[in-house]
């Protein structure tokens, strides 16, 4: 069965409830809506990530949660609930490497400069996946979800990935080499002291800049492949990264799974992930995972990573504006086949939709991604997840259209407020 969701914030569901309903309703032939784990606005622009969207602190014995009050609780389930009666699906973006308290700092993952990596969006810390504690916080919050999302039926789980937003510096991206991964090092025979030293050589180079005198050249993926085979290390890391968060995944799954058959409920779980060439890099096995999960909503493209994550890490490796660096910022998005860069870099005056630059998109980057789903296609459902960015719906129906030319007729989209008013609903109707 075809899914085919919008992502609304929780703060815009309560102050538009039955009439955002309806209006979906009326105007698109959207079957599902998708609210997060966290009572929040939308982001970036929101300046802390709400609460958790649980009713009980007790099952996470003394982490220092932020939770919903239960008031609260009460009328977040009355529009899930609404939401269900008039036929939609609902969908928990489940997100459980995040934490909203301190006391999970000492659970973050540490990068290769021994500094704890925050979390997104403000959030005091990035669990790492190889830590038990972080591993029972990941199957509280599934359990806890089965348990008390009861109208929600399906959980998509999202973010289970290492950081790669370089959200406040580059070292974050480089991580994890915290004491729970030293022991897992241990037990898997990897010399994780070797690797970090080789992880740190090739971090300090790529902040280093240019040498003096050296020739601006495009990078390309030959100096990459020449770079393994000269630092095995560094692909013994990546390696290493991916099955401690494959490990993790399935503990979480599996907690799940079993906490819906304890609750007698049907409840779909699927996995969303960053674009399939992007998604082994920061750890997510997608092409080894996909059986465990009822659908799989590979990331085709966000927008984000050509517009402000590529851009970031290019400003942080030259300590100088990215559109400055034409060679290097085109480089790293061919590694990943994010398609061609344009020819030049537009300012985005309004940050509303998280992005630095407006016209970074180019959709031959659909089809690149393409090449790595297509072998699963009749093996796992594939609901791919996009964004509608710029108010334009008119683009937005191009990327759905480029989805069903692939026979996939399901999609996530993310979008903002703005894309819910009904005014914009009824322009966009022939976008859905
Ligand atoms: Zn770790």
């Amino acid at each position: 069965m075809a899914i085919r969701s919008f992502y609304v914030s929780w703060d815009h569901a309560v102050r538009n409830g039955d009439g955002l309903l309806e209006n979906l309703a009326r105007w698109t032939n959207l079957n599902a809506i998708e609210l997060t784990n966290y009572d929040s606005d939308w982001g970036p622009t929101y300046k802390e990530v709400g609460s958790l969207v649980f009713p009980s602190e007790a099952p996470f014995k003394g982490l220092g949660l932020r939770l919903t009050t239960k008031e609260r609780f009460a009328r977040l389930q009355r529009f899930m609930e609404s939401a269900r009666s008039k036929g939609f699906h609902v969908v928990c973006n489940f997100a459980p490497l995040y934490a909203n308290s301190r006391r999970f700092v000492p659970m973050a993952c540490v990068d290769v400069t021994g500094a704890i990596v925050p979390g997104h969006n403000n959030l005091p810390a990035y669990g790492c996946p190889n830590n038990p504690d972080v591993v029972k916080y990941g199957q509280t919050m599934i359990r806890e979800t089965m348990a008390t999302w009861t109208s929600a039926d399906l959980i998509a789980v999202n973010h289970v990935e290492f950081p790669f937003w370089a959200n406040s510096s580059l070292h974050e991206n480089f991580a994890c080499f915290c004491d729970s991964c030293k022991a897992r090092a241990v037990a898997r025979g990897l010399d994780l002291t070797a690797v970090r030293r080789d992880v740190k050589t090739l971090y300090d180079s790529i902040t280093a800049g240019p040498t003096e005198g050296s020739v601006p050249r495009p990078l390309s993926p030959s100096d990459v492949l020449n770079y393994l085979v000269k630092h095995p290390n560094i692909g013994l890391w990546l390696d290493f990264r991916m099955q401690s968060m494959s490990e993790y995944i399935s503990a979480v799954v599996k907690a799940g799974r079993e906490a819906a058959k304890d609750h007698k409920r049907k409840v779909r779980v699927g996995l969303e992930f960053l674009p399939p060439t992007v998604s082994d890099v920061v750890g997510t096995d997608f092409a080894s995972l996909y059986g465990m999960f009822d659908w799989i909503s590979p990331k085709l493209v966000p927008e984000y990573l050509t517009a402000s994550v590529i851009p970031r890490v290019v400003e942080y490796a030259t300590k100088s504006r990215a559109p400055d660096h034409p060679l290097l910022m085109s480089a790293i998005r061919q590694l990943f086949a994010l398609g061609a860069a344009p020819p030049s870099y537009r300012k985005m005056s309004d940050q509303t939709e998280g992005l630095t630059y407006s016209n970074t998109f180019d959709p031959s980057a659909i089809d690149n991604q393409m090449r790595y789903l297509t072998p699963l296609v009749g093996k796992v459902d594939i609901h791919p997840y996009t964004w509608i960015h710029h108010r334009d719906p008119a683009a937005l129906k191009k990327k759905l259209e480029k989805f069903r030319s692939y026979g996939l007729d399901g999609y996530f989209i993310w979008g903002w407020e703005h894309n819910l008013s009904e005014d914009a609903l009824r322009k966009a109707r022939k976008a859905f």
